[in-house]
């Protein structure tokens, strides 16, 4: 590992990586090897959970090819100098910022979405000039080895480079020094992998997850609002980052809402054969998430077929915060309905949780809508939507709290894997004598002047 990270160091004190022709080359090279193995890129995943060339591209490598061309559009434009005003302290000068990448980079991936969640970030550190040692997650082993096999064939180990395992090789990387640590997981690994960090004063950007709530106002367009949040709750069998993890909804639509999500859900025709329904990605998840489902809390599904990892889309309801579905991210096909009495009782009950990294709001009336955006807080999120704010780039990524730390995707992406750097540019036809010793009184009087102190 110390070697591979000395080599990437070299070639980027070699300034090769400085040059943003260098950058959309690079950019460009990677579209193009992944459009060329479309085929055995769908297969991979397809053996890892049965995800269908459907999903792939457009929850995977639709966004990544997104990312790429914009990237390559506008990195030019990102990279310029910024010029700024110059306050009169410093008078006759210049002053500006220039965007520097900050060096080799470690980007560690998520299992859930392998390519997405492993692409779109080192696409932001190539566009930003950096190194990239990529490290996706073991779980989906296939996808993590043609991933492997694809980038180290066609990128020089200098550049660009793969490397496989699970924690034991994550844990020697993190041992290393890096100039950014971009990392996709829970929250537990997260503080390992900022503690590693901390060591070396290594800047992070954390994308965690945690409980994403979705909340129904009394007037919510229930119809559309449900047929929204069901595509994005069983989108990838739950597991996805900002999927609703739970809801809640006023107790005089409870019944109303659960009858209408049940007809959403079989309206859906959720099936592997259909492509639009995966398997959990292993047994201990399974596991997991067999013991979430309390049999006398199935309101809709609950069927589980264990040998083939598949868990029917599943509505919960008379859920309590007490329950056992409700005390951790759920990141599976469980949908728990839990209702409330009052706008207020909700607002609370979110707040006296972690701060989630989404929240939907689903509501028509405007006074209550900017009462929730304004009193909750959470890393993004929608009105009258879900999972959809992810697919604009123009919108920071990311968590706060508990859910992360940094942003990406679009400029903010080429700024998590940038350093801004101030410069303040001095002309030499002027220099007054009041900073200089000797100081005198008549000299602070006249600072103080200036500053408009009495
Ligand atoms: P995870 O934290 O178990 O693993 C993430 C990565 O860390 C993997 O590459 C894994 O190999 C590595 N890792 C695991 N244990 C480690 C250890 N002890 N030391 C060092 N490295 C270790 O997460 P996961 O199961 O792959 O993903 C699920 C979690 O990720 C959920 O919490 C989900 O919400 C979150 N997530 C967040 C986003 C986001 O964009 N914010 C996206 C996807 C998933």
């Amino acid at each position: 590992m110390k070697e591979l990270i000395d080599q990437q160091r070299t070639f980027f004190n070699s300034n090769r990586t400085k040059n943003t022709d260098f950058r959309i080359e690079q950019l460009q090279r990677l579209k193009k090897l992944l459009l060329d193995n479309q085929n055995r890129l769908n297969e991979a995943i397809y053996a890892d959970f049965k995800k269908s060339p459907f999903e792939t591209f457009t929850n995977e490598f639709g966004l990544v090819f997104l990312d790429i061309d914009e990237a390559c559009k506008k990195l030019k434009r990102w990279s310029k100098r910024k010029r700024v005003r110059t306050n009169w302290v410093n008078f006759p000068a210049k002053s500006y910022i220039i965007p520097e990448p900050l060096g080799v980079s470690l980007v560690i991936g998520a299992w859930n979405y392998p390519y997405q969640l492993s692409f779109a970030p080192a696409i932001a550190a190539i566009a930003a000039g950096n190194t990239v040692i990529l490290k996706p997650s073991e779980l989906p082993s296939h996808t993590s080895r043609i991933m492997a096999e694809l980038i180290n064939q066609q990128f020089d180990a200098s550049f660009f480079h793969v490397v496989e395992g699970g924690i034991s090789e994550t844990t020697e990387l993190l041992e290393q020094r890096f100039d950014k640590i971009f990392f996709t997981g829970s929250p537990n690994v997260g503080r390992i992998v900022y503690q590693a960090a901390a060591k070396h004063l290594t800047p992070v950007t954390l994308e965690l997850g945690g409980k994403s709530p979705a909340i129904f106002t009394e007037d919510a367009d229930l119809k559309m609002g449900i047929k929204r949040l069901i595509w994005a709750k069983f989108l990838n069998s739950g597991q996805t980052c900002i999927a609703p993890d739970y809801i809640l909804v006023p107790k005089s639509l409870k019944e109303q809402f659960l009858a209408q999500a049940k007809e959403e859900i079989i309206q859906a025709k959720y099936a592997v054969e259909n492509g639009n329904y995966i398997q959990i990605i292993n047994d201990r998840n399974v596991q997991r998430l067999k013991k979430l489902i309390d049999p006398g809390k199935v309101y809709f599904g609950g069927q589980i077929n264990e040998a083939e990892r598949i868990i029917e889309p599943t509505v919960l309801h008379n859920v309590t915060f007490d329950d056992p579905v409700m005390q951790e991210e759920i990141f599976g096909p469980l949908l728990p309905v839990l209702v409330y009495n009052s706008l207020d009782e909700a607002v609370t009950a979110i707040k006296n949780r972690e701060k989630p990294l989404s929240c939907y709001i689903f509501t028509k009336d405007s006074g209550l809508k900017s009462k929730l955006l304004n009193e909750l807080s959470f890393g993004g999120g929608a009105v009258n939507e879900a999972v959809m704010h992810i697919s604009n780039s123009r919108l920071p990524f990311g968590g706060v709290g508990e859910s992360g730390t940094g942003s990406y995707h679009g400029e903010a992406g080429f700024r998590a894997f940038s350093h801004y750097k101030s410069v303040l540019e001095k002309a030499n036809w002027l220099e007054t004598k009041l900073k200089y010793s000797p100081y005198s009184e008549g000299k602070l009087k006249w600072i103080k002047r200036l500053m408009g102190i009495k």
